[in-house]
């Protein structure tokens, strides 16, 4: 490559990198377009609902507010319940946990709502493995899922919701092979919304660990994809955070229990807050030409 033709290209990239890095990903003739909203979906994450500080009534009360932002569906990030997970937890203590689930969310059974499964959904401590409370697939039945990882599509967008609870943050084998063969049967140019319990990156990771341990394996699949737009939604570190990488926008979209509907600790920058995110939900705008809008609303329940 010649010299003048290198600056060029230099040039070319770094305007891209950019452009790409800042809030917008518009190109300029996109800018100039009116566009054209085809979804408005609401993310909601880390709900931890539990009968104790009055969170039903807070829950339901934010969901409320949520159907007055007149929302297409809800997308659920996972840990659903305040905790299934921890050894000493019984089996009426998760059955009580998953009917103030079914109970709150009752209020928004007209809409569709696609979960995925959260660290604290689990209970392990099921006397057996054959017990029918065991373990992930009576989430999956708790949440009304066709599997602890599926995709859809909807209105010209596919929706990939992945099962992050493989040891702390990563996919297992069989569900790698899964997502490449989903991602490959998609047509180049559709625009997909990925959802994970854990973030697959996040800037934050120096407040708190928690990201995908095969970030790697994911961005590096990501970037053999770039013919598609992909942006990734999650939750689990209870923090607002947002991360921009080869083109792919990655999405924590804090708590909406935030400190666990307690009401903090001495890091809470306010009431509620888990250090200084306070807890909310996302509103998600949809375009046609593949743009996503996310935007967090605190709430004060
Ligand atoms: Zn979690």
């Amino acid at each position: 490559m010649k010299r003048r033709e290198l600056l060029k290209y230099l040039g070319l990239t770094a305007g891209t990198v950019a452009l790409s890095g800042s809030a917008s990903i518009l190109s300029p003739s996109e800018q100039n377009t009116k566009k054209k909203r085809v979804l408005r979906i609401a993310h909601i994450t880390d709900v931890h609902i539990r009968p104790e500080e009055n969170a039903p009534e807070r829950f339901v009360k934010c969901l409320e507010e949520i159907k007055k932002h007149k929302v297409d569906f809800f997308l659920n990030g996972g840990d659903s319940i305040y905790a299934a997970d921890y050894d000493n937890i019984t089996r009426e203590r998760v059955n009580e946990l998953w009917k103030v689930w079914k109970d709150t969310t009752h209020s928004i059974s007209d809409f569709e709502m696609h979960s995925c499964l959260g660290n604290h959904d689990m209970w392990w401590a099921a006397p057996d493995k054959k017990d029918p409370m065991y373990g992930k697939d009576y989430v999956v039945k708790q949440l009304g899922i066709s599997n602890r990882y599926y995709s859809f599509d909807k209105k010209g967008w596919h929706f990939v919701i992945l099962d992050s609870n493989n040891g702390g943050g990563s996919l297992d084998e069989e569900q790698r092979v899964w997502l490449e063969k989903d991602l490959k049967s998609i047509p180049a140019g559709t625009p997909v919304v990925c959802m994970s319990h854990y973030p697959i990156l996040a800037v934050c990771t120096h407040v708190d660990g928690g990201n995908h341990t095969d970030s790697k394996y994911i961005s590096d699949l990501f970037y053999q994809h770039k013919d598609k737009k992909t942006t990734c939604l999650s939750g689990h570190i209870h923090l607002l955070d947002e991360a921009v990488y080869n083109n792919v926008h990655y999405y924590c979209n804090g708590a909406l229990s935030g400190f666990w509907w307690e009401p903090g600790d001495k890091e809470s920058a306010g009431k509620s807050f888990y250090k200084q995110t306070p807890p909310g939900y996302a509103i998600i705008d949809l375009y046609e030409d593949g743009l996503v809008d996310n935007q967090y609303f605190p709430h004060s329940f």
